[in-house]
């Protein structure tokens, strides 16, 4: 079953979860796993990586690609685990891509101030 509370699979027999110690007699608890509730961040990485930075994008599309596949496994804390990766890889790629945008920019309106001289 699985514990209402925070989402890890427990054995049926158990009587209390083994992640958070949540009652699971009664309704505490469900046979259905939880709807997930931790973000996979699949769409900012796919953004990252389209926009900004491509290799650190790829690396947050394969932390958002392992979240759902935690979660649908019971692995909540490895889940967290994707999904606070991703989220991370998403930021550096989005900075990275931001640095290197304001870089280029800088290059043109030197070239540009330059090139009035
Ligand atoms: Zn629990």
């Amino acid at each position: 079953m699985y514990c209402r509370k925070c989402g890890t699979r427990n054995e049926d027999s158990s009587l209390n979860c083994i992640q958070c110690g949540e009652s699971l007699q009664g309704s505490a608890a469900s046979q259905q796993p939880p709807v997930p509730t931790i973000p996979n961040y699949l769409v900012q990485s796919i953004l990252a990586t389209v926009f900004c930075c491509l290799p650190l994008g790829i690396v947050a599309i394969i932390f958002a690609a392992q979240v759902n596949g935690k979660i649908q496994a019971g692995d909540m804390p490895g889940a967290l685990s994707a999904s606070k990766n991703a989220k991370t890889f998403c930021w550096i790629a989005f900075g990275l891509g931001l640095a290197c945008t304001l870089m280029y920019i800088t290059f043109i309106i030197l070239s540009v101030a330059i090139g009035n001289q």
